[in-house]
């Protein structure tokens, strides 16, 4: 049994995970979250470090035999700090939300207030949703992307000011999960400092191109930084925190004034474990540092450069056949549609979509009139066709595609039609050859 394939040990699951390579060779993928990872990334993550448990940290271990999953973990701590130009990183989070809810121990006792983004503003759900831990255990308010004006569909930083005035909240966060803009730091730094709030950023969607100096770097402006691994930075499914060089110095002062000794480092390694977290998981870790590897070569800038051309591309033939972009256009690696000139809902255009062999997902759209199990846009990212070789034009190609579908949403010949010509686009770009 030991020795065993998995194709001759388990053919259900087996079958399950040719399925979906299947369909993900199959598939033009636009959900703005995913990527495809390297057949190295894969390797490291279906390795024996998975039997490893590592609780500690490198050379401070709660188990014995740690030495070879510590070269793991150092390799990726060292190259995650080359690669963001940071001081200090825990690599142990599991996932995204794992690493945020590190955050929410370090920084806040149950009850505290904090801002953030609205979910339906493309905010997170670990940033104050009712249904997450972070708006169950804490008081979350939420600021809004602006509804009119020239500034129509970017954060409202008026309206930032204005209920951390009010609130006093004790945490700001920044960051987003269906935001296609830049953020503005030095304007929430301020707005920060002025009520004394810690101020957070979850850059779990830009982190690949944040690393490259693709869009503004949050290190130096935020206390700290919280990211997930799969997303534009193309590793493995995970999580890590993140501090910027002066932070520790800035937090010094802000934790002697609360009685704190420890420092923020410190307080977060507590906070993944013991506090949210066992063992981490070091076949992830070592899968992490293999990514992190390949973020730091020359070609990782090329890539970041490409997503953002791609998107640009897409969100202006959008613009061209008359669609209504969230801020009217992209600084990142997605677009949010807003489909309600077009008669169609979200979740119709995701299963018309989906029918033609075009992976998107449904979004709420700022002020949005219809439900999130309906909604009224569609989220599209280039990161995962960039990784297969996607450039402008065969972006172009599937806008034009997508087009035709909402055109003709009750046509099943023109569905069989797209489906036929993104095979076609896809046959000049395999995905994986083993
Ligand atoms: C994706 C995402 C997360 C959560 O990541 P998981 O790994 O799915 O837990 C957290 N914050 C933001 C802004 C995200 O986009």
């Amino acid at each position: 049994m030991m020795n065993e394939p998995l194709d001759s040990a388990d053919a259900q699951v087996q079958a399950a995970i040719q399925r979906e390579l299947e369909r993900e060779r199959a598939d033009v993928e636009l959900i703005a979250s995913e990527n495809y990872v390297s057949r190295a990334v894969m390797e490291a993550m279906g390795s024996c470090l998975t039997n490893k448990y590592a609780e500690g940290l490198p050379g401070k271990r709660y188990y014995g035999g740690c030495e070879a999953v510590d070269v793991a973990e150092d390799l990726a701590r060292e190259r995650a700090k080359e690669l963001f130009g940071c001081e200090w990183v825990n690599v142990q989070p599991h996932s995204g939300a794992s690493a945020n809810a590190a955050v929410y121990l370090t920084l806040l006792e149950p009850g505290d207030t904090f801002l953030g983004l609205d979910l339906s503003h493309g905010g997170h759900l670990t940033h104050g949703s009712p249904v997450n831990f972070s708006g169950i255990t804490y008081h979350a308010i939420h600021y809004r992307v602006r509804k009119d004006g020239p500034q129509a569909g970017r954060i409202d930083m008026d309206e930032v000011r204005a209920k951390a005035l009010e609130h006093r909240p004790k945490m700001i966060s920044i960051g987003a999960s269906a935001y296609p803009r830049d953020f503005d730091y030095e304007a929430f730094r301020a707005i920060a400092d002025e009520i004394g709030a810690f101020l957070w950023m979850d850059m779990a969607h830009t982190a690949g191109l944040i690393a490259k100096g693709l869009l503004r770097d949050p290190l130096p402006l935020c206390d700290v930084v919280s990211t997930t691994t799969h997303k534009t930075l193309r590793g493995p499914r995970g999580g890590m925190l993140l501090l910027g060089r002066d932070t520790e110095n800035r937090l010094g002062k802000v934790a002697a004034k609360s009685g704190r000794t420890k420092m923020m480092s410190e307080l977060l390694d507590a906070a993944v474990f013991p506090g949210c977290q066992g063992g981490p998981l070091m076949h992830v870790i070592a899968s992490k540092a293999v990514a992190f590897g390949e973020a730091l070569k020359p070609e990782f800038e090329t890539y970041g450069r490409q997503v953002i051309a791609n998107a640009k591309a897409m969100a202006e033939a959008f613009c061209e056949r008359g669609y209504d972009l969230v801020s009217g256009g992209t600084d990142n690696h997605l677009i949010l549609v807003d489909l309600r000139n077009k008669g169609v809902s979200g979740k119709k255009a995701e299963r018309l979509l989906g029918a033609a062999g075009i992976t998107v997902n449904k979004n709420m759209v700022p002020y949005d009139d219809r439900s999130p199990m309906v909604t009224s846009g569609i989220r599209l990212g280039a990161a995962a066709m960039t990784t297969r070789g996607f450039n402008e034009d065969d972006f172009r190609a599937i806008v034009d595609l997508i087009d035709r579908l909402i055109a003709k949403p009750d046509d099943d010949a023109t569905t069989q039609e797209v489906k036929g010509a993104v095979a076609e686009i896809l046959r000049a770009h395999p995905l994986y050859d083993f």
